[in-house]
């Protein structure tokens, strides 16, 4: 189990199923809310989310919001959810994973958290010896911090790809093409140039 790579990639949270997460053995999720579920500027979950979050419920499949962000933030976008929530998580250290993980009476190995970030979500899941799946950022940050911490992505997204090709199992096949699913790192969809030229 490797701290950087991911251990599954979906082109948006939507497409992870109740129906895989069963699959391969997880009941609870630990789940990013910015960039994973919804950009920076959505105060409130829209009918995707609250749709996606009541299929997991009714497939027995536990959910905790584990953020990075403030109170506030956090608050008002579970408000309607009402789902256990922690701020300020403080990803990668996974202090709030595990009292999420107590909360829900789960464990490691039926446990995963989902996210955007490889430095904060992967990291922190892998902390505590969980499984990671990673989602492309829906609406990323442009700032140079911010690209620079997507360039570092890269090499774990590689990774990540041909483990996928590698496996070549049933689950590759629910992920999707592995490259097509990591273009967003594999193209440098978050440099400045790339940018530039899809700036519209
Ligand atoms: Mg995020």
């Amino acid at each position: 189990m490797s701290w950087f790579v991911p251990d599954y990639a979906f082109a948006t949270y939507r497409d992870i199923s109740p129906e895989f997460l069963s699959a391969i053995g997880i009941k609870a999720l630990l789940i990013d809310i910015d960039n994973t579920l919804a950009p920076y500027e959505q105060d409130t979950p829209d009918e995707h989310i609250v749709a996606w979050f009541d299929a997991l419920a009714k497939n027995g499949i536990k959910a905790t919001l584990v953020s990075n962000n403030g109170r506030e933030r956090v608050e008002l976008f579970n408000e309607s959810l009402g789902l256990p929530a922690y701020f300020k998580s403080g990803k990668p250290f996974a202090k709030n994973l595990k009292r999420a993980m107590r909360d829900m009476g789960s464990d490691k190995s039926n446990t995963a958290m989902l996210g955007d970030q490889v430095l904060t979500d992967v990291v922190a899941g892998r902390h505590i010896g969980l499984r990671a799946i990673i989602v492309p950022p829906i609406k990323d940050r442009t700032s140079a911090f911010f690209r620079f911490k997507r360039a570092l992505e890269v090499g774990s997204i590689k990774k990540y790809v041909k483990k996928a090709q590698k496996r070549g199992d049933s689950t590759q096949n629910v992920c999707g093409d592995a490259e097509k699913t990591c273009a967003f790192w594999l193209e440098g969809r978050y440099s400045a140039k790339y940018l530039k030229n899809h700036a519209n």
